[in-house]
């Protein structure tokens, strides 16, 4: 169950989005001190601000990455099976909000009964399985 790849690829844009705001980070920063220097006080802590809140940000997304947050970017996906208790006619459709086990939901095809959910699973797709580090 170890899908290496995704995750590198979403680490490499978690780096992009990082880098990206570190550097307007640092050009908030430039300009606070500029404004500073004009005399600008307020300026330039407003700028400074904005500089040490995307440091912030950049640090808490760089230590979150190393954590559980990097699943929810996962290509996984959930699916639902339903069961027609009327005829055992079985379904696999993807997951919708709301759905849980023992729930009725959609009408069956073959007799129009609501069929009930009877089960939810993740999907790896098999093209991730297969990627090595
Ligand atoms: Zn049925």
């Amino acid at each position: 169950m170890l899908n290496s790849k995704p995750v590198n690829r979403t680490f490499i844009l978690l780096i992009i989005v990082v880098a990206v705001m570190l550097v307007l980070s640092l050009v908030a920063l430039y300009t606070a001190t500029e404004t500073y220097f004009q005399g600008e006080g307020k300026t330039a802590v407003y700028y400074l601000t904005l500089s040490l809140l995307g440091i912030a940000i950049s640090i808490y997304m760089l230590t979150a990455s190393r954590g559980k947050t990097i699943t929810v970017f996962e290509d996984q996906r959930l699916n639902t099976i339903l069961q027609c208790e009327k005829c055992n006619f079985k379904s696999v459709r993807e997951f919708r909000k709301g759905d849980y086990i023992f729930k009725r939901s959609d009408g069956c095809p073959k007799c129009k009964e609501k069929m009930v959910i009877t089960a939810i699973y993740r999907e790896v797709k098999e093209e991730e399985k297969e990627w090595k580090v």
